[in-house]
């Protein structure tokens, strides 16, 4: 699909562009019977009696192309930054119930199966959605889970059947934030609205927890939605040798404070065996006291140590935060559970679109996901992305359709939701986040300092702001006190006038992955 076809698709479809892409896509066998005439101007009957989106006869025809390798990366989707107000809505229309039906959801690409891992996990297509016991939506309270619900919803799923599934990314740490003071109110105020079940989960201590960390990283938990009960994964052996070794330790690093020493951070209180991470902080300031505890080398070989920003890269690997800190999390979750761990068929949705990134572009609308085991547990686990063709435009109208008020940072002028000082932000971003957090803002650059480590690869935090203007929309002040306070009730969750786009709606989409 050539350059020009998907801008014409978008913009306008008709007249000699149009024309001209199908030339250049079929040849003179254009298989385009006739377009049809009302509603959706991207509908066309084709010769063989279907009506089929242009976007979609276009794209097939791509893949089926033997140049397909030079095409591969034109996979029909509006990126976020082409994305405007004025975009035709092409997926974000209301579904039909498909539920109970019988039907299998094919994805509109075909998976991919260059590798031996892509070969793996290539899932043709979905069992009908009444045969999965259970439906979990990853729930981040942005727009895009969000959009994943209402879908799940119009296609007939029953609220029975789904839960929300919550990665709280800071893990209840005592002191420090990485994500919106509001996110879990958002999201709990949406499950209290739509009387879906919440399960927030976390590693403990979170993004800071574990960028101080030495030795094992800290257990999963997550909050059981009927009995209110917090449960914890298995641990592993090596946690459980680190944890001895740090109790011993923190009884040697109380002692050794009866003595006092000379902080450069100010001191705060806590229970130090829970936040270990603080303490040895503390310790490495006195570098006298650290060469006196074998202790760390000990608890370094048993489980390593973290004490570097994630890099900004693409992989899980790198990028630890959303590896060690969702996509763990969710996995130990999964095989932990009684109601996921053994012969149960599961379905996990999540809201990554292609428009998002080149990287998201490729991803696979549905596949076996990472916790499936047949074999061993009789678990069967299938993901699907179902908006992952959407349009920004398509998502919105998804939400103005039911009426819900999107997560507060985007009315404050952010275009994602991802954590609020993801490592990927803008320097507008963080000059936002500066204007609305000073004091952590403060600590962060602290950390830089600390840690010899910069959050950028290449500047300090204040350098790379620079002269960056905040991206904070002051014209909707209840949307900054959610932010500030991190207040967001249920009476929030739907809006009762008139649904407007939020402020920093169709400004791309950089700014963070996850
Ligand atoms: S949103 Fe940013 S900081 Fe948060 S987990 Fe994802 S990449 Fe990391």
């Amino acid at each position: 699909m050539s350059e020009l076809f998907e801008e014409t698709l978008y913009d306008s479809i008709s007249g000699e562009e149009k024309a001209a892409a199908i030339i250049e896509n079929f040849g003179n066998k254009s298989p385009i019977h006739e377009e049809l005439p009302k509603g959706n101007s991207k509908m066309i009957q084709t010769f063989d009696g279907y009506q089929v989106s242009i976007f979609d006869l276009v794209s097939d025809y791509t893949l089926k192309s033997p140049n397909f390798k030079e095409k591969k990366n034109n996979l029909g989707y509006i990126k976020d930054s082409k994305c405007t107000k004025d975009t035709p809505v092409i997926y974000g229309n209301q579904d039909t119930v498909i539920y109970g039906a019988g039907k299998r959801i094919k994805p509109r690409l075909p998976g991919r199966k260059e590798s031996e891992h892509m070969k793996k996990i290539f899932l043709p297509e979905l069992l009908p959605l009444e045969e999965y016991n259970l439906i979990i939506i990853l729930m981040s309270g942005g727009k895009d889970s969000v959009a994943c619900y209402y879908k799940l919803l119009e296609l007939g799923v029953p609220k029975e059947k789904m839960e929300f599934w919550h990665h709280d990314i800071d893990g209840g740490h005592p002191e420090r934030r990485m994500d919106w003071r509001c996110t879990q109110n958002y999201v709990k105020a949406l499950s209290e609205a739509e009387g879906v079940p919440l399960r927030p989960s976390w590693r403990v201590n979170g993004f800071f927890g574990e960028l101080y960390r030495i030795g094992a990283s800290e257990p999963i938990e997550w909050l059981d939605p009927v009995t209110g009960e917090i449960k914890h994964c298995k641990f592993s052996p090596n946690y459980l040798k680190c944890q001895d070794i740090k109790e011993k330790a923190t009884a040697e690093i109380e002692e050794l404070l009866q003595y006092g020493y000379r902080m450069k951070f100010p001191a705060k209180s806590g229970d130090l065996s829970r936040r270990w991470c603080s303490a040895y902080l503390k310790i490495c300031v006195a570098d006298a006291v650290v060469s006196n505890l074998d202790r760390l080398r000990e608890l370094e070989q048993l489980g390593g140590k973290r004490h570097k920003f994630p890099a900004k890269g693409s992989t899980h690997q790198g990028r630890w935060c959303s590896g060690n800190l969702k996509a763990a999390v969710q996995d130990s979750v999964t095989s932990n559970l009684d109601v996921t761990k053994t012969d149960k068929k599961i379905l996990v949705v999540s809201g990554e679109r292609r428009g998002e990134s080149v990287g998201r572009a490729k991803y696979n609308e549905m596949e076996v996901h990472r916790t499936n085991a047949a074999v061993k547990a009789h678990r069967i686990v299938h993901q699907w992305r179902p908006v992952i063709d959407y349009s920004e435009k398509d998502i919105w109208e998804v939400l103005k359709r039911h009426k819900v008020n999107p997560h507060p940072c985007y009315r404050a002028g952010w275009n994602r939701c991802s954590c609020a000082m993801c490592i990927f932000s803008t320097p507008k971003l963080f000059a936002g986040i500066r204007e609305l957090y000073p004091e952590e803002y403060e600590l962060l650059k602290q950390d830089e300092r600390i840690l010899g480590f910069t959050l950028d690869n290449k500047c300090d935090l204040d350098t790379f702001i620079g002269e960056a203007e905040s991206c904070v929309y002051h014209g909707d002040q209840k949307a900054i006190d959610s932010l500030k306070t991190g207040r967001f009730s249920v009476n929030d969750i739907y809006v009762t006038d008139e649904w407007m786009y939020p402020a920093g709606a169709f400004h791309g989409a950089e700014g963070g992955p996850c």
